[in-house]
């Protein structure tokens, strides 16, 4: 799919076709930018999030694209640019889980979180950074969790990658803040999404009770924070953790 002709700025969110990140795909075309998203394989659940940024007056440009794989992700990026134009905004939300106490992670299911949810996060940024710094322009946002602040049982290799993510982006936000660029993360708590559908209903019963407000999150309230933290109303705010979770840390 290639669009041209665009005069809105561009965003780029990955893991756009579901959940958080499709939230955020359609919540920044309400917010006025073009939308290029990508995904691993799901095309009918894209072709859903593609309508939803067209209902809202956006351009959008989407193609399955596995973050782990750099070379891939540079290739994402050069089709997004030629569809909607220059990048301004990257939110980095494609992520999986494996969980398993570590006594009994396969070593594959650790690799395969650190690749998707760190090394994807890492791909996108420095695929992107450069561009960023000759504009001295640009906001990302990165997706943790508050797995990867606080630590989950059954979730070593999960938190880990989230962490990493968390330290990766406070390095960057110090690299690039006098270029003009930010780099904050969202740690959401326990949100409605296919992610946590898949739980078992016990431990979905148990991660309820741990949660003051008595509910899950939304995805599209993680998307306000990433809507307002990418926006000039917060325009000195970088490097930071930011939790969305009703209160799960208190
Ligand atoms: P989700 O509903 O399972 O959606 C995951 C999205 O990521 C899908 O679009 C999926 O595409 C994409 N994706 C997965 N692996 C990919 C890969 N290798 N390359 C490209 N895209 C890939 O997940 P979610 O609940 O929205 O979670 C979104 C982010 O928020 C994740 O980083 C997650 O860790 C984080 N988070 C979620 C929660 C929660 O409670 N839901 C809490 C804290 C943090 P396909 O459908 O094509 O596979």
């Amino acid at each position: 799919m290639t669009e041209t002709d665009t005069q809105r700025p561009m965003a780029i969110v990955t893991g756009g076709s579901r959940g958080i990140g499709r939230a955020c795909a359609v919540q920044l075309a309400t917010d006025g930018y073009d939308v290029a998203f990508c995904y691993r394989s799901g095309n009918d659940a894209a072709a859903e999030t593609e309508k939803l940024i067209r209902e809202q007056g956006a351009q959008v440009y989407h193609a399955p694209c596995d973050v782990a794989d750099y070379a891939a992700v540079q290739a994402f990026i050069k089709d997004a640019k030629a569809a909607l134009g220059p990048v301004s905004v990257l939110v980095n939300s494609a992520g999986i889980v494996r969980d398993n106490p570590m006594v009994l992670m396969p070593h594959e299911d650790w690799q395969a979180v650190i690749d998707t949810n760190l090394n994807g996060t890492f791909n996108f940024c420095r695929s992107i950074v450069f561009d960023f710094m000759k504009r001295k322009e640009g906001v990302i946002v990165n997706m943790s969790s508050i797995s990867g602040v606080y630590g989950h049982a059954t979730q070593s290799n999960y938190s880990a990658s989230k962490a990493g993510i968390q330290g990766m982006s406070a390095s960057l936000a110090k690299e690039v803040a006098g270029y003009g660029i930010r780099v904050n993360v969202v740690a959401p708590g326990f949100i409605e999404t296919d992610m946590t559908e898949a739980l078992p209903e016990k431990i979905r019963a148990e991660a309820l009770k741990s949660i003051p407000m008595k509910r899950y999150g939304g995805a599209d309230e993680v998307a306000y924070l990433v809507s307002f933290l990418v926006s000039d109303r917060a325009k000195y705010i970088t490097g930071e953790v930011i939790e969305v979770d009703g209160g799960v840390s208190l």
